[in-house]
């Protein structure tokens, strides 16, 4: 790299010319230069496993030749015309998405990002319903736009202090007092309290993640959303699953919400889809995509080059089996990481499915562990592991690694994780 400047250059140029929104892990930050399928290099050619795939969005790997083959050969040929003309990768990409989609939902509707599709999915909602009001769930999180973020119940991604009303949060807190069975029971009765408080006849929707990825991988037992959609169906709410950060194989099935057997209204996909490109979308099925009429279109949505790579990202997924190795290597990292919990009480929990896992840490005193969270993410990055961290205490270590890694990239992170774990004790 001719104009390299080094990671320091670059913390002071973020202070000068980036917004002070701008946040990174680490307190000596590598500068990141190469990605290689679960690797990535800094700038001092240092190796790191990569834990946490860009936030769930690496699931095929970085660089992934096969997919940028596609893209590169796209790019090379035709990169952008937008939905005024006719073009093949798009509808190319909706009908492969028709068949992996669980249930009867076939219509896609492209953009570019998490926020923009989940924005989407409540317009549709609202036209489909006739309805405007909208539930979300404590420790969800739908996207950045007044809307989604209005939707998005986690305090410190709630920017706007006047956000809009016709959202109403629903407290779906689990409760270390109580048992998961317990605190999911709770929030079903808050929701139907919600639903009898504000009326169903203005209630549009409900968006949930299946699995509350920045919440702390909030994982509810299997049969939560069964009986979520049965009350919503009740009350003629539709129910939007955001699968932005589940999907796409992450969570040991191609989408999260199948672990709970059930087929929602409207689905949003983002992320991992363009395993890197900026594609996204809010799905549906024929019924309530009837009610979207009006033209509508996103400029950059479903381009040529993100449709390409989203097929060949779909593709890759299922000619490797992708959604098998999440599941096996998920069990594995699983039972590891709960091990560990025997041999460290600071391990609280350990949750989630496929390879989409939570270890929340606490403190004896039952407060969240943020500060050890952080020193053992700085330990690891050092041993050369990057894992993710989330959670409303910022104490729940994620790890979402790109669905390309080997046993033997497990048993590297667990050795490193029970070094990192030691050295608290020290
Ligand atoms: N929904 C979920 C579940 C997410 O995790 C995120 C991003 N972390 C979003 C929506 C927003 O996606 P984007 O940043 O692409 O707008």
């Amino acid at each position: 790299m001719s104009n390299f400047i080094g990671p320091e250059k670059i913390i002071e140029k973020k202070k000068e010319y980036l917004m002070p929104c701008s946040y990174h892990f680490y307190k000596n930050p590598p500068q990141i230069v190469k990605g290689e399928m679960q690797y990535l290099f800094d700038s001092n050619g240092k190796k790191y496993l990569d834990f946490f795939a860009g936030v769930s969005v690496m699931n095929c790997g970085h660089c992934n030749p096969e997919i940028l083959k596609a893209t590169i050969k796209q790019m090379q040929t035709l990169q952008h015309t937008t939905s005024i003309y006719l073009n093949q990768p798009v509808v190319d990409l909706a009908e492969k998405l028709s068949k992996i989609l669980p249930g009867n939902i076939t219509r896609s509707f492209f953009c570019c990002t998490g926020s923009e599709a989940n924005e989407g999915a409540i317009l549709l909602a609202r036209l489909y319903t006739g309805k405007n009001d909208i539930l979300c769930l404590t420790n969800g999180l739908h996207g950045r736009t007044f809307l989604t973020m209005s939707a998005t119940a986690i305090p410190m991604w709630r920017s706007d202090p006047n956000l809009d009303i016709s959202v109403t949060i629903v407290k779906n807190s689990f409760d270390k007092e109580l048992s998961l069975e317990e605190a999911s029971e709770n929030s079903l009765k808050s929701i139907e309290d919600a639903i009898n408080e504000k009326g169903a006849d203005k209630i549009a929707a409900l968006i949930a993640e299946p699995i509350q990825g920045n919440g702390g991988i909030i994982t509810p037992p299997l049969w939560y959303f069964k009986k979520l959609k049965a009350l919503l169906e009740k009350n003629n709410i539709l129910l939007i699953i955001d699968e932005v950060q589940t999907g796409f194989a992450r969570t040991g099935k191609m989408f999260a919400i199948e672990n709970f057997d059930v087929v929602p209204d409207i689905i949003t996909v983002a992320k991992a889809l363009g395993n890197g490109m900026p594609i996204s979308a809010f799905c549906t099925n024929d019924k309530i995509a009837a009610s979207f009429t009006k033209p509508s279109a996103s400029t950059l949505g479903g381009n040529p080059v993100c449709s390409a790579t989203a097929m060949a990202v779909l593709d890759y997924i299922e000619n490797n089996n992708l959604v098998l190795k999440s599941k096996v290597l998920g069990d594995k990292l699983k039972n590891e990481l709960l091990k560990l919990k025997e041999k460290y009480p600071i391990i609280h929990d350990v949750r989630g499915l496929g390879l989409m896992l939570g270890a929340e840490l606490t403190l004896e005193n039952g407060e969240a562990a943020s500060e050890e969270t952080d020193l053992i993410l700085e330990s690891l990055k050092d041993k050369g592991i990057l894992v993710g961290k989330n959670g409303i205490g910022r104490n729940v270590l994620a790890f979402q690694p790109p669905l390309v890694i080997a046993e033997n990239d497990i048993d590297f992170l667990i050795g490193g994780l029970d070094s990192a774990l030691s050295e608290l004790y020290l």
